[in-house]
C-alpha cells in the first residue's frame, strides 16, 4: 500500500510531538507500506514569518513573502527526517523545487499544475520514508510559491492524485471533522462520514479543518479522505462522494471572520453598473461573495457585497479611483462583520430551513445584514461581535445532542 499522510502545525509544534508523528509514519512503513509524509511549518511558524515580513516592510513583494514563507515547511520536513534517522528509519525530506511541484505564477496564491513523481518513485524504491514539505510549489520563473494559509492538505490529496495513493490521511488537532467548530461550540458532534460536495461548502464558509481547495481535487480525482487526530487513534471523519448515512438536514455549521462588506451607494438605476463595478474587481483577482442590490428609487440604488478583508482596502481604493465611470455617490466598507453558514445536503428537499435558522438568531437578538443562498446552504452576514453566539444558537437549532 502506499499511504499519504499529511500533519498540520500544531501536530509537529515541538520535538515531542515530532517523535510521536515520527513514529507513527514508522508504524506504517515498518508493515511494509510506501509511506509519503506531507508536513505543515512547526507550530505558529507561519504567522511568525509573516510578522517578520511585516515588520522588515509593512507591504513586501509577494515573491520574498513566498521565498520567506516557505522555509517554515522546510524546517519542519528536514527534522522529522532527522528524528526518523534518529529512530533508526531510512528517510529523505523534499522540497517543492526537489519533487519539482509546478504551479501557476500567482505567489501566494498559487495552484497546482502538474507534479512530478519520478524523485519520489526513486526513493520509495530504495525503502524510504518520504517527506515533502507542504503548501510550495514552484511556478515558470522557477520561483518558490505558496498555495494560501492552510495549503499543506492540498499538497498532500496532490500527492494522494499522482502516486495514486491507497490512503490519503490528514491528521490535526481534533478528531475530525464536526458539526461546527469544537472551540466555539462545545456540545458539536463528530461527523463519521461527509460527502465531498458538503465538505467542499463548508470549507469554503470557513471551517477550516480543511483546505478547500485539497476538497476541490479530492472530489476530481476521487481521492478518498480521512480526517483524524495526530494524539490518538478516536476514529475520524471520511470525505468522499457518497455517504452510506441519510443526509443530514444540516450538517454543519461554519463561520467565516475573514470578510468585509462594501457597500456602494447612490449609483444610477441603468443597464451596465453592475457589470462595470465587478468587471473592475475580477481585473484585480479579486473575489467577490454576498452581492445585494437595492430597489431601485428616484433612478438610483445602493450595491453591496463582501470581499475578504485583505482586499477590502484595495476594493475601495479602485470604486473612489472609477466613482464617475460607476455613478456613485459615497463608497464605505465595515471590516466588523462575518459570515455564519448551514450547509447540508437534506436542504434541498426541505422547506422551512431558512426560517428556522432566522429564528435562531432572533431568539439571540442578532441582527442579519446580508443572506445569501445556495442548494445546500444557507448564509448570513453580521456584526463581527456576534459571531460566536450566533454559531451556537443556529447549532443548537439543528443539532440535537
Ligand atoms: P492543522 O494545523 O492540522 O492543519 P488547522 O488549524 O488548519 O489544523 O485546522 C484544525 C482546526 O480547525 C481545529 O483546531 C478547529 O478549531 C478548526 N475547525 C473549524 N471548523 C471545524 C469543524 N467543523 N470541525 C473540526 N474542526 C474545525
Ligand atoms: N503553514 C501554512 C499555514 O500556516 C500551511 C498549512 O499549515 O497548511 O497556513
Ligand atoms: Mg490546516
Amino acid at each position: 500500500m502506499l499511504i499519504v499522510k499529511k500533519f498540520g502545525g500544531s501536530s509537529v509544534a515541538d520535538k515531542e510531538r515530532i517523535y510521536h508523528v515520527a513514529k507513527r509514519c514508522m508504524e506504517d512503513y515498518q508493515k511494509g507500506n510506501d509511506v509519503v509524509v506531507v508536513l505543515s511549518a512547526m507550530g505558529k511558524t507561519t504567522d511568525s514569518l509573516l510578522e517578520m515580513a511585516k515588520n522588515i516592510n509593512p507591504d513586501p513583494s509577494k515573491r520574498e513573502l513566498d521565498m520567506l514563507l516557505s522555509t517554515g515547511e522546510q524546517t519542519s520536513a528536514a527534522l522529522m527526517s532527522m528524528a526518523m534517522g534518529a529512530l533508526g528509519v531510512p528517510a529523505i525530506s523534499l522540497n517543492a523545487f526537489q519533487v519539482m511541484m509546478q504551479t501557476s505564477s500567482r505567489y501566494g496564491n498559487a495552484r497546482f499544475k502538474k507534479i512530478d513523481t519520478q524523485r519520489i518513485r526513486h526513493e520509495l524504491d530504495n525503502r524510504k520514508i518520504v517527506i515533502v514539505t507542504g503548501f510550495q510549489g514552484v511556478n515558470k520563473y522557477e520561483d518558490i510559491t505558496t498555495l494560501g494559509r492552510g495549503g499543506s492538505d492540498t499538497t498532500a490529496v496532490a500527492l494522494a492524485a499522482v502516486l495514486h495513493a491507497d490512503s490519503c490521511e490528514i491528521y490535526t488537532d481534533v478528531e475530525g471533522v464536526y458539526t461546527a467548530d469544537p472551540r466555539i461550540v462545545p456540545n458539536a458532534k463528530k461527523i463519521p462520514e461527509i460527502t465531498y460536495d458538503e465538505m467542499l461548502e463548508l470549507a469554503t464558509l470557513g471551517a477550516k479543518v480543511l483546505h478547500n481547495r485539497s476538497v476541490e481535487m479530492a472530489k476530481k480525482y476521487g481521492v478518498q479522505l480521512v480526517v483524524r487526530s495526530s494524539l490518538n487513534n478516536a476514529q475520524g471523519t471520511v470525505v468522499k462522494e457518497e455517504t452510506d448515512m441519510e443526509s443530514m438536514l444540516v450538517s454543519g455549521v461554519a463561520v467565516d471572520k475573514n470578510t468585509s462588506r462594501v457597500a456602494v451607494f447612490g449609483v444610477k438605476d441603468i443597464p451596465g453598473i453592475a457589470f462595470k463595478i465587478f468587471d473592475l474587481l475580477a481585473k484585480h483577482h479579486i473575489n467577490v461573495d454576498i452581492i445585494l442590490q437595492s430597489i431601485g428609487q428616484e433612478g438610483t440604488k445602493d450595491i453591496s457585497f463582501t470581499v475578504a478583508r485583505e482586499d477590502a482596502d484595495e476594493t475601495v481604493a479602485i470604486l473612489e479611483e472609477h466613482k464617475n465611470r460607476i455613478t456613485a455617490k459615497k463608497i464605505e466598507k465595515n471590516d466588523a462583520v462575518a459570515k455564519v453558514s448551514i450547509v447540508g445536503a437534506g436542504m434541498q428537499s426541505n422547506p422551512g430551513v431558512a426560517s428556522r435558522m432566522f429564528e435562531a438568531l432572533y431568539n439571540a437578538g442578532i441582527n442579519i445584514r446580508m443572506i445569501a443562498t445556495s442548494e445546500i446552504r444557507i448564509t448570513v452576514l453580521i456584526n463581527e461581535e456576534d459571531v460566536d453566539k450566533a454559531m451556537r444558537a443556529v447549532h443548537d437549532q439543528f443539532i440535537e445532542d
